[in-house]
């Protein structure tokens, strides 16, 4: 389509209203509309806006439009922000009120007063006020806030979809529809030449595509600036877009145009990529489907309206020196044109057209001959070198040469040629303790050859020789041949080539060879692309493995099933679980990657993204540890059985696990789980006591069987806790000495509160049989308990016959660093100890640790008998971990590697108010984040996303306590300085630019 024309040199740069001050304002108020009022200005580019406050009536904004703007413009404005208002209900829309004068409640009266002043006739208008904030600034936008702004620009535009008035129809730079006449206008004032080319070589590209399905293109009024500073919302947690504002662009042009200026407006958001613009896309989709058309003009007009932004940027600069917002808005406009512009178009699109559910093109093969000449098909195998791939156990993965050495293995077993797979996320490209995902996935296959091998034309072209192998370009398309020797050709001139026949000899490779086919005339694509890019690289490259496979025939599309899909899988794999699996398992994060290995303080997910785990306390000695693989293997391999058998295992780690406590301690039941024995524990202590009460602290978990669950009081966990205990169950405050009742040097009061309570027990008859708390408050966030307080409250607890039983699950086993177990800490020995998590390292395994006394006290209830309890691989298990904690030094990397997260964690507390307070010691640190440090009011809602954004980032780590504004950090004890870097530097870019 012919491209409408430019606007006038006057419409490019804007007049401004003269300037006028509240006093005026107030005036304006109330000659022209009637209005008694306070002005207070607001900002504006190009308007004179002021808050009018009228005392008990809801404050309005008076708005002065610049003279560059008529009466009917300004009227369609009023009128469009009244039918959104109708038809989008529940979206806050700026309404004009009516000039009193003229009918007032008529739905077409007119908004507009034309003043006069410093002898300019301007366009004066009283609009609704909205509330909240906008989305402006560089700052991070969650995936709820992307999906919310693609939404309101769906419903906008259906909204407006049949509006029509008089001054909509204007010459205006930011239409779309006459963006290669703007940027004609425009460019020369871009200064930097490369850049000049730049913005017009990549709309001229877009251009090209958008004019040839301009006549499949929708057009309708359009807001036209719907972006991150015209949007509002009015939670600030959730800063949800519910609002819109500034109708001042209103203009007819393409509907999809309007999406594209919402997507482009993402783009400069710390950490919201194309990726997360296309969530956006998906979301205005789901409201307002774009047709196939539609869809893939979208990115071209991105593009288009990110060379406008930019050169209208240096238009401002140029033609106003002294504007320092336009100065300042550069970057963030160029880092607009980097995002748009940074992968070919076509793969842009293909990953539009699969986020707003159109078929993306896929490039496939021409009919072809083989290119190896005589291999056999079945000397052929393929080496994986995928997320779950056998060769890279062991953390083989990370080794440098990991590649080349899955590949001789292949070829040492026999094969000639030991191929890998095109569209393998290869977890050999990922990289541990990064906050972007690895570009891994393969877009060719790379050959490893037992012998050279003669290359032989799949179909007929022109061959040329370059410095790193050969390109044979025919049938549109070029087959690349890294690696290869022209030995069978003349090496041909850097640019010339050499027509040659199907079959014919062209090369040669000696021992490898990299092999892609793509698109010819297209840039030339990497050999490797991140996962949520790689499936729109397929439509620009073709997967050339049955050329190597020896397949005489052209390849079927595969599609993007031959893609590794970790987010699709991941999605699937989320529904097929909530089919199935009780709901009230709940699972981590709102959209959970599918992880398939781990490896030390690293988690993989499907697509080879390396997360930092800092969340696996239960995974003491880390992922996958080879000591554990081998230990267990021989153990399954020689027997499993239950502990009634009389068999070494049992014996041998019951015997380490008693040598760890001191005296009088002395006596082990070996269970499955911590639950099982914070269970088992009070019941030896209710059958040596003859006592059915029990004092526990509040904010605790202990597990989900019926008698853990008794006292379990932690809100979080239930909210409903408190208020459903049973009457033997006695609850003490949670003696948290940073937000509880006493606070600092206060906190010595709990012990003699949880004392005074005893007593009380024991006056009332009921004295409790057993005291149970955690050593050191995990659950409530890493918390050291007072000092002395389980002196005081053990003792109070004897003296009345009662037995102290320590929940050692989450905190002992070394992770404290200092202490091995949370207990010592205190100062105290109890008379029970629970113990599980940390000590199978994600193995069931569970134990309880006594005296003889009250271990046998367990005869009046029968006797005891855990079919899996102490098995022979339990045992194995659990004495192998002690193993590698004590020989790797795990509990002293607790103390060094966590002493210095600490100290990192404090650091952040200096420069990021939402820091509260680092808790905790060794591997067991709290993380408090508050919205005020005197009120210490929690910041639930943002450590929730907290989280969500660390995800994003690479880093895994979940809120704890009752509020659930605590991160628990709790990684797998082998954490290095470098895991801590990486944690402390993501959760520093989240506190900075926002989740
Ligand atoms: N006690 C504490 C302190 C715990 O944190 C937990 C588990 N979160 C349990 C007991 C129960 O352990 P399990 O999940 O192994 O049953």
């Amino acid at each position: 389509m012919p491209t409408l024309p430019l606007p006038s040199e006057l419409e490019l740069v804007q007049p401004t209203p003269p300037e006028l001050s509240p006093a005026d304002a107030e005036r304006i108020a109330r000659d022209a509309f009637g209005l008694r009022a306070t002005a207070r200005a607001l900002g504006s580019h190009q308007d004179r806006n002021f808050l009018l406050d009228r005392g008990e009536e809801a404050p309005v904004l008076l708005k002065i439009a610049n003279p560059g703007t008529t009466s009917a413009e300004l009227e369609a404005q009023s009128a469009a922000a009244a039918r959104i208002a109708e038809r989008a209900p529940g979206l806050r829309t700026p309404r004009s009120l009516p000039v009193t004068a003229g009918g007032a409640d008529a739905a077409d009266a007119p908004t507009v007063r034309e003043i006069e002043e410093d002898g300019q006739r301007l366009g004066a208008r009283v609009l609704e006020f909205l509330d909240g904030g906008t989305l402006s600034g560089g700052g991070h936008l969650s995936p709820a806030v992307v999906r919310g702004i693609g939404e309101l620009a769906a419903r906008v535009d259906l909204a407006l979809a049949d509006f029509d008035a008089p001054g909509v129809e204007r010459p205006h730079q930011w239409d779309l529809r006459r963006a290669p006449a703007v940027l004609d206008a425009l460019l020369p004032y871009v200064g930097d030449a490369e850049l000049r080319a730049r913005l017009a070589g990549a709309a001229r590209e877009a251009w090209a595509v958008v004019e040839r399905l301009a006549p499949e293109l929708p057009v309708q009024a359009v807001h036209g600036d719907l972006t991150d500073d015209n949007v509002v919302w009015s939670d600030p947690r959730t800063r949800l877009p519910d609002g819109i504002i500034d109708l001042g662009d209103l203009n007819r042009g393409w509907t999809v145009g309007e999406l594209a200026i919402t997507l482009s407006s993402l783009l400069h958001h710390d950490g919201v990529d194309r990726r997360a613009a296309l969530r956006a896309a998906t979301a205005y989709h789901g409201l307002r489907p774009l047709s196939r058309a539609e869809a893939e003009a979208l990115w071209p007009l991105v593009v288009l309206r990110a060379a406008v932004l930019v050169a209208s940027g240096h238009h401002v600069v140029a033609t106003d020196p002294g504007n320092g917002y336009a100065a300042e808005n550069l970057g963030h406009e160029l880092a607009i044109l980097e995002a748009a512009t940074a992968v070919p178009l076509a793969v842009q699109t293909a990953l539009v057209l699969a986020a707003t559910g159109h078929e993306p093109e896929t490039l496939a093969l021409p009919a072809h001959g083989p290119l190896l000449g005589g291999v056999r098909p079945e000397e052929f195998v393929h080496v994986e070198l995928g997320t779950t791939s056998r060769a890279l156990h062991g953390g083989r993965w990370l080794e440098p040469d990991a590649e080349a050495a899955a590949s001789r293995a292949a070829l040492a077993a026999g094969a000639a040629v030991a191929a890998t797979r095109f569209g393998e996320a290869r977890l050999t490209r990922s990289t541990p303790f990064a906050q972007e995902a690895p570009a891994n996935v393969a877009l060719g296959v790379e050959l490893a050859l037992a012998h050279p091998v003669e290359l032989l034309a799949p179909w007929p072209g022109i061959v040329t020789a370059g410095d790193d192998g050969l390109e044979l370009r025919g049938d549109g398309l070029v087959l690349r041949l890294d690696g290869a020797e022209a030995s069978a050709l003349e090496r041909t001139a850097p640019g010339a080539g050499v027509h040659v026949a199907r079959g014919a000899a062209i090369g040669r490779a000696e021992t490898q060879l990299a092999v892609r086919v793509h698109r010819d005339g297209d840039a030339t694509p990497p050999w490797f692309a991140p996962a949520a890019e790689a499936a729109g690289w397929l439509a620009l490259v073709a997967d050339p493995s049955p050329l190597v496979t020896g397949a005489d025939h052209a390849s079927t599309s595969t599609g993007d099933a031959a893609l590794p899909a970790g987010t699709r899988d991941a999605r699937e794999l989320i529904a097929r679980r909530e089919a199935v699996f009780a709901e009230v398992q709940e699972y981590y994060f709102e959209e959970p990657p599918a992880i398939v290995r781990g490896w030390r303080e690293l988690l993989v997910d499907a697509d080879g993204r390396v997360y930092l785990d800092a969340l696996n306390n239960v995974t003491s000695i880390g992922h996958a540890h080879p000591r554990l693989v081998e230990a267990v293997t021989e153990q399954w391999q020689l027997l499993n059985t239950n502990s009634r058998f009389n068999y070494p295992a049992v014996v041998e780690y019951a015997e380490r696990l008693a040598s760890l406590v001191p005296d009088p301690l002395d006596t082990v039941f070996l269970v499955n789980s911590g639950s099982e024995a914070v269970d088992l524990a009070l019941r030896l202590a209710r059958a040596a006591t003859g006592r059915r009460d029990i004092l526990a602290v509040r904010e605790a978990y202990h597990g989900w069987t019926d008698l853990s669950d008794a006292v379990s009081t932690s809100v979080a966990d239930n909210p409903g806790a408190l208020a459903s205990r049973p009457d033997w169950v006695h609850t003490v405050d949670a003696p948290n000495p940073f937000r509880g009742r006493h606070r600092g040097a206060e906190a010595s009061r709990y012990a003699g509160e949880a004392v005074a309570e005893v007593e009380r027990l024991a006056d009332a008859g009921t004295p409790p049989g057993a005291f149970i708390a955690e050593t050191y408050y995990g659950n409530a966030g890493g918390i050291a308990l007072p000092d002395g307080y389980l002196a005081a409250v053990y003792e109070a607890v004897r003296r009345h016959g009662g037995v102290a039983v320590a929940d050692e699950v989450q905190v002992g086993y070394g992770r404290l660093g200092e202490w091995f177990w949370g207990f010592e800490q205190q100062g105290v020995v109890p008379d029970v100890v629970a113990v599980a998590k940390a000590i199978g390292n994600g193995h069931p395994l569970g134990a309880v640790i006594t005296t003889k006394e009250i271990a046998a006290a367990y005869r009046s209830q029968g006797y005891f008998f855990s079919s899996a309890g102490g098995s022979p691989v339990s045992s194995v298990v659990g004495s192998t971990v002690l193993d590698v904690i004590r020989e790797e030094g795990l509990q002293e990397n607790a103390r060094e590697v966590g002493g210095y997260f600490r100290e990192r964690l404090a650091e952040l507390g200096e420069r990021h108010p939402l820091v509260g307070a680092v808790h905790g010691s060794g591997f067991y640190l709290g993380l408090e984040f508050v919205r005020d440090r005197e009120s210490f009011e929690p910041a639930t809602e943002e450590t929730a996303a907290i989280c969500e954004r660390l995800l994003e980032l690479g880093v895994i780590v979940q809120p704890t306590g009752d509020h659930q504004n605590v991160l628990k950090i709790k990684p797998p004890m082998c954490l290095g300085r470098a895991g801590v870097d990486a944690f402390v530097a993501a959760v520093d870019r989240v506190l900075t630019t926002g989740w």
